[in-house]
């Protein structure tokens, strides 16, 4: 997407299909902008946060190279599909949990594959990576 994309402009084209989970804290939907670490400007990335896994899936087949403001547009199933939301670590579940869990509710593997981590909660809970 143009990475002078808003979030506003985000939520309105892929919220076309289904409903974008919001925020609880912002209220705002949650969209996360990728930027780049260097000049603090977009990177033309972005990580869409649908309420059911379905709309997620559907947005998938139907914006796959579609026009998006003159730029064709990818869009791929995200490893980490909301902020602070954990892949299994194990390849035979790889079942999505959310941040708070500390094991997998499918198979309960335990966060990382390893040690469990308390790394939530802190200030920069919010960011993906
Ligand atoms: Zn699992």
């Amino acid at each position: 997407m143009p990475p002078e994309s808003s979030t506003e402009e985000v939520a309105n084209f892929f919220g076309s299909i289904g409903r974008i989970k919001l925020d609880k804290r912002t209220g705002l939907p949650r969209i996360w902008m990728y930027k780049d670490k260097m000049t603090g400007s977009n990177k033309g990335e972005c990580t869409v946060t649908y309420d059911d896994v379905e709309a997620a899936k559907s947005a998938i087949d139907w914006f796959s190279g579609k026009d998006f403001r003159g730029n064709t547009i990818k869009v791929s199933m995200a490893e980490r599909r909301a902020a602070g939301d954990w892949k299994c670590p194990n390849d035979d579940c790889g079942n999505v949990n959310f941040a708070w869990r500390h094991e997998c509710n499918r198979c309960q593997t335990g966060r990382d594959g390893g040690p469990m981590r308390h790394d939530y909660g802190g200030r920069d809970r919010d960011r993906p990576y």
